[in-house]
C-alpha cells in the first residue's frame, strides 16, 4: 500500500517519510509492544529518531530543531505508526510542548527545555486535565502563588494541585503544567492561567501509574503538586497569559493525534490486505475475493484517506499561520473514527487470529479507542463544529 499516494507530498516530505519508515520499520511493532507490556521507555527508538534530527523536524534551527513544519512532524508520528510504533510522547513532547515552548518561552528556557525536546535527550510530560476538570477546563483548581517566603523582586512560585491522567511522568525530565497564577483576580473572575515547566524530580512532586487498558510505553498518572517551590524561570512567558499560550499547543495536539491514527489505520490495512491476499479457506480462492472481505476493507480505506487529507490540510493552515482550530478538530475526529472501523476490520479479516496476540493488531485496540476520547473527545468536537461552525448554541 502506498502509504503518500491519497495526500500531496513534496519530494523533501516523500523522503523524510520513507527515512522514518526504514528506521522505525527496524524496530518494528514486536519492539513497541515488548516495551509496552514491561512499562519502559522506547529509548533507543526515541534516541534514534532523534539523533536524525526527527523529532525536532518542526521545531526552530536555533534550538536544534530543523527548522521544518507541523506537517513535516505529522508524517513523521504518521509514519512511525503505521510502521507499527504509534508514540504517543511524539504528540506530548515535541508537539504541544515543543511548539508551546518555541512560541512562548525565553530564549534562556529555550536553550533549557527545547534545544533536548528536539533531539530527543529531553522529554516533557503535558499535565492540564484535572480530576474535576476534564473537557472543561475552566475548573481547572491547580494554583500557583508567588512565593512569599522572600521579598526579593524575583520571587519564585508555590504549586500545589493535583493533576489526572497525565501521561509519560515516569519518562519526563518536565512536565509542562497548566495552572491558575496566584495574581489575585478582580471582579469575583477566577484567577487566571499561567504555564510552567516544573521537573519531575521537585520536592513535593510525586505520582502514581493509573491502570489502564492500554498496551504502549507511557503510562497515565496521577500527579500531585504539594507546595511545590519554583523558581522564576519557571513561568512560561507572561503572568496569567497561559490561556492563550496553551491554545498555540492545541491544534498541533488534534493534528498529531490524528496522525497517530492515520497511522494505525494504514498498519492494520497494510497487515488486512496481505492476509486477505493470502488466506484461502474455499476452493483456494483468497478470502480477499470475498467481496464480504473486500468491500468493507475498500470503506475503511476511503474513511482513511478522508482522514488523512483533513489532517494534511489542517497542518497546512497551521503552518500558514491561519485558524487551523476547525480543521484541527475534524481531522482528529474524522481519524479517530477512521482508524477503529479500519482497525476492527482488519481484525474481522483475521478472523480468530485477529484476537491473537501473534498477528499484532488486537493489543492496539484500547490505543485506537483511547483515541476518540483524549486528547479531545468525539463529543466536545462536535460542540466545537456545532458552535463555530453551524453557528447553534452552546448548551454549557
Ligand atoms: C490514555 C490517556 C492519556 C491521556 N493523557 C493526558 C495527558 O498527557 N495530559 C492531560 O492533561 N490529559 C491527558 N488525558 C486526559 C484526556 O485529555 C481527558 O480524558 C479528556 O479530555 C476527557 O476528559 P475527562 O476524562 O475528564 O472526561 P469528562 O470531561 O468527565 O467527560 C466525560 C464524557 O462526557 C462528555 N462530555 C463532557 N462535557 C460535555 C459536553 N459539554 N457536551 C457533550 N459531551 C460532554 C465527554 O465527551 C466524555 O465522553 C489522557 C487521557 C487518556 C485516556
Amino acid at each position: 500500500m502506498n502509504q503518500s499516494s491519497i495526500v500531496p507530498e513534496t519530494d523533501e516530505r516523500a523522503a523524510l517519510r520513507e527515512a522514518v519508515t526504514g528506521l522505525v520499520g527496524r524496530y518494528g511493532h514486536d519492539y513497541f509492544v515488548a516495551r509496552a507490556r514491561a512499562h519502559e521507555e522506547p529509548t533507543a527508538l526515541w534516541k534514534e529518531l532523534g539523533a536524525n534530527g526527527f523529532l525536532g523536524v518542526h521545531l526552530p534551527e536555533r534550538y536544534g530543531g530543523g527548522g521544518g513544519t507541523l506537517g513535516d512532524f505529522s508524517v513523521v508520528v504518521e509514519a512511525a505508526s503505521a510502521a507499527g510504533c504509534p508514540l504517543l510522547m511524539t504528540v506530548i513532547s515535541p508537539a504541544i510542548c515543543g511548539t508551546i515552548l518555541a512560541r512562548h518561552a525565553s530564549d534562556e528556557m529555550n536553550r533549557r527545555w527545547l534545544t533536548g525536546i528536539a533531539d530527543g535527550s529531553t522529554k516533557m510530560a503535558f499535565a492540564i486535565t484535572e480530576p474535576d476538570a476534564g473537557s472543561n477546563s475552566h475548573e481547572i483548581t491547580t494554583t500557583a502563588h508567588r512565593d512569599d517566603s522572600t521579598q526579593h523582586a524575583d520571587r519564585g512560585w508555590r504549586l500545589s494541585g493535583t493533576k489526572y491522567w497525565t501521561s509519560g511522568v515516569d519518562e519526563a525530565d518536565a512536565i509542562l503544567v497548566v495552572a491558575r497564577s496566584g495574581t489575585a483576580a478582580t471582579g469575583g473572575k477566577r484567577r487566571p492561567l499561567s504555564l510552567f515547566v516544573v521537573p519531575t524530580d521537585a520536592p513535593g512532586l510525586s505520582y502514581q501509574p493509573i491502570d489502564a487498558a492500554l498496551v504502549q510505553p507511557e503510562q497515565q498518572f496521577t500527579v500531585w503538586f504539594d507546595d511545590v517551590l519554583l523558581g522564576p524561570e519557571a513561568l512560561i512567558g507572561d503572568d496569567g497569559n497561559g490561556l492563550r499560550q496553551v491554545f498555540s499547543g492545541l491544534n498541533p495536539e488534534r493534528i498529531t493525534a490524528a496522525s497517530i491514527s492515520n497511522g494505525i489505520s494504514l498498519y492494520a490495512l497494510e497487515k488486512a490486505a496481505t492476509y486477505a491476499n493470502q488466506r484461502a479457506v474455499w476452493k483456494g480462492v483468497p478470502i480477499g475475493a470475498h467481496q464480504g472481505v473486500a468491500h468493507p476493507l475498500a470503506e475503511a480505506y476511503i474513511g482513511v484517506a478522508q482522514a488523512r487529507l483533513m489532517a494534511a490540510r489542517a497542518a497546512e493552515l497551521f503552518d500558514a499561520g491561519a485558524d487551523a482550530a476547525e480543521a484541527s478538530n475534524i481531522a482528529k475526529f474524522a481519524a479517530a473514527d477512521a482508524s477503529l472501523r479500519a482497525l476492527d476490520q482488519a481484525m474481522q479479516t483475521h478472523g480468530g487470529n485477529g484476537l491473537s496476540l501473534e498477528y499484532g493488531l488486537a493489543d492496539l485496540w484500547f490505543l485506537a479507542r483511547m483515541l476518540k476520547t483524549a486528547p479531545v473527545s468525539r463529543e466536545m468536537v462536535l460542540n466545537f463544529v456545532a458552535q463555530h461552525s453551524l453557528g447553534l448554541p452552546s448548551s454549557y
